[in-house]
C-alpha cells in the first residue's frame, strides 16, 4: 500500500475509527467519520488491518462539530469529541445491533442509547502519570494512543473541573521539593501516578499518590502543603507499586491523611469508596444505568438476587429493597470491604458478600438464584461462570455491560438456553466510543 491514499471513511470501527476500504485492505483512521473523504497517511499495519491518520480533509460530515479540547485528536481518550452528540449516540447503538448481528447472531430490537444531560466533565476520576524531563520540569497528562509519550493537559474536557488546579499544585510542588518521578526505563524514581476522585453529592475529594516506595522523603511537608493549598482534599492515599508493570496500582496502601475513603450516593444511598475500588466515572448517567437494570427485577421481594461482579456493593444494595435476599461477589479486597461498609451504612441487612472470583464462587454455591445480574468488567464474564449459571437453569439475567462485543460473545454463549427481550445502551462516557447496554435474557428451557 502508497504511505498516502485518498479515501472515504464507510462506517465506525468498534473503537471509534473512521474505517476506510481500500480495494481488499481495511484501514482504521483517526478523527475521520462516516461519508468524509480524505487523504489518509497509513502509520502501520496490525493484524491484517491498517491504521492511518488524516493529512488533508476534503469532504467533511455534517455530524462533525469543534472540539473543546485542542488534543483531543491526539490524546486518542475522546474519539467522538469532533462529532456531535445526537449522532454519538446513533453510532453507540448502531455498535450495540451490530455487535450482536455480528457476534451473538441474533436480530435483536436495540433502544436508542440514552444520553446525557451533561456530555462534557462528567468524569469523577482522573488518573495522570507524572513524569520529569532533562531540565526537572515535571510533566503530567495522558498516554498518546498506543504509546508512553505523554500529552500534557491544561484541563481535560471531560474531567471534574475541581482536578486541574490540583494537579497542578502537585507538579509545582514536585519541582519546588526535588520528589523524583518515576522513570519507566530504568524503574527509578517515586512517584508514578496521582489519581483523583471526586464525590459528586458530597464536598469531599480523595488524592492518591501512586509510588514505588512506602514513606517516600519530605512526604509529611508535601502532603501539609497540598492539603494547605487545597482545602478541597478531604483525603490523601499512598498506593504502592513498585512493579515494572503498566498496571496503574499496587496492592499495598496507606492513610495519608483523612479518613482514606469518600462516599458518594446513587438512587438514596451513601456508598463509601476506596482509592482501589471500582466506582461508576459519571454520577449523573449511573442513575439512569442501575434504574434501567433493576427495573428488571419484579419487586415482589420473593426473589434471590446474585449480584455478580458486584463492586463497593452498589447494584446489590439497591436491588436489596425489592428482593427476598441479595448475595454479592466482587474479587477486589477494598471493593468488598467498602461494600459491607455500605450495607451497614444504608441499614440494609438481607445481603450477604462474598469476596472471590466469580466463576470459583458459583461453582460452590449451593442456594438458589431467581435472579442473576451481573456487571463484569470489559472482557466480559467467562465460561466457567456461565458454565454453572447455565446448570442451575437462573430464570432471568439482567447483564449490564461495558463492552457491547463481549456481551455479544457472552450471550451466543448463553444463547442454546436463553433468549434476549430487551437491550438498552446508556451513555456512561459521552465524547469517548465507550457504550454501556443493559440486556434482559430469559431463560427459555
Ligand atoms: N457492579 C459494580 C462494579 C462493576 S465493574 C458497579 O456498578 O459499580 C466490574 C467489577 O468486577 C470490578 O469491581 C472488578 O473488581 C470485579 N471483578 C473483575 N473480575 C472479577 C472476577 N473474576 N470475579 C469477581 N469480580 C470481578
Amino acid at each position: 500500500m502508497q504511505r498516502i491514499i485518498r479515501g472515504t471513511a464507510i462506517d465506525l470501527s468498534s473503537e471509534g475509527k473512521g474505517v476506510v476500504k481500500n480495494h481488499n485492505d481495511i484501514i482504521f483512521v483517526d478523527g475521520l467519520f462516516p461519508d468524509e473523504e480524505a487523504d489518509i497517511e497509513i502509520l502501520y499495519q496490525r493484524a491484517g488491518v491498517y491504521f492511518g491518520k488524516v493529512k488533508h480533509l476534503y469532504r467533511i460530515s455534517k455530524e462533525r462539530i469543534q472540539p473543546k479540547c485542542k488534543i483531543c485528536t491526539s490524546c486518542g481518550g475522546c474519539q467522538y469529541q469532533q462529532l456531535d452528540y445526537k449522532a454519538q449516540l446513533k453510532y453507540k447503538t448502531k455498535r450495540v445491533k451490530e455487535a450482536l448481528t455480528r457476534i451473538a447472531h441474533i436480530k435483536q430490537d436495540v433502544l436508542p442509547c440514552i444520553g446525557a444531560e451533561h456530555p462534557y466533565n462528567y468524569r469523577n476520576k482522573i488518573q495522570v502519570p507524572f513524569v520529569k524531563d532533562r531540565n526537572g520540569v515535571v510533566k503530567f497528562g495522558f498516554y498518546k494512543e498506543n504509546t508512553h509519550i505523554i500529552m500534557p493537559i491544561k484541563e481535560c474536557a471531560i474531567e471534574n473541573k475541581k482536578a486541574a488546579p490540583i494537579l497542578w499544585d502537585i507538579k509545582l510542588l514536585l519541582e519546588e521539593m526535588n520528589i523524583p518521578t518515576y522513570n519507566e526505563d530504568n524503574g527509578r524514581g517515586i512517584l508514578r501516578y496521582v489519581l483523583i476522585r471526586t464525590s459528586y453529592h458530597y464536598d469531599e475529594l480523595m488524592v492518591v499518590l501512586v509510588t514505588t516506595q512506602m514513606n517516600f522523603p519530605g512526604q509529611r511537608n508535601f502532603i501539609n502543603e497540598l492539603v494547605s493549598r487545597h482545602p478541597e482534599i478531604t483525603t490523601i492515599v499512598e498506593n504502592v507499586n513498585s512493579r515494572r508493570t503498566n498496571v496503574i496500582l499496587g496492592d499495598k496502601e496507606k492513610v495519608l491523611y483523612g479518613p482514606g475513603h469518600i462516599k458518594d450516593d446513587i438512587l438514596g444511598l451513601t456508598f463509601e469508596i476506596s482509592a482501589s475500588s471500582f466506582f461508576q466515572i459519571n454520577p449523573e448517567q449511573v442513575e439512569k444505568l442501575y434504574a434501567t437494570a433493576l427495573n428488571l427485577v419484579t419487586p415482589n421481594k420473593e426473589e434471590v438476587v446474585l449480584d455478580a461482579y458486584s463492586g463497593v456493593g452498589t447494584i446489590g444494595l439497591i436491588a436489596a429493597r425489592n428482593a427476598k435476599r441479595v448475595i454479592s461477589v466482587e474479587i477486589n479486597k477494598f471493593a468488598h470491604k467498602n461494600a459491607i461498609e455500605n450495607a451497614k451504612r444504608n441499614n440494609i441487612d438481607n445481603i450477604e458478600f462474598a469476596c472471590d472470583d466469580a466463576g470459583k464462587f458459583i461453582s460452590k454455591y449451593i442456594g438458589d438464584i431467581d435472579v442473576l445480574i451481573m456487571d463484569p468488567p470489559r472482557s466480559g464474564s467467562d465460561e466457567t461462570f456461565l458454565s454453572v449459571v447455565k446448570n442451575k437453569k437462573i430464570k432471568k439475567i439482567i447483564y449490564v455491560s461495558c463492552n457491547p462485543e463481549t456481551l455479544a460473545r457472552d450471550i451466543a454463549y448463553l444463547s442454546d438456553l436463553y433468549e434476549v427481550n430487551y437491550v438498552q445502551p446508556v451513555d456512561m462516557f459521552p465524547m469517548t466510543a465507550h457504550c454501556e447496554t443493559v440486556a434482559n435474557l430469559i431463560l427459555q428451557k
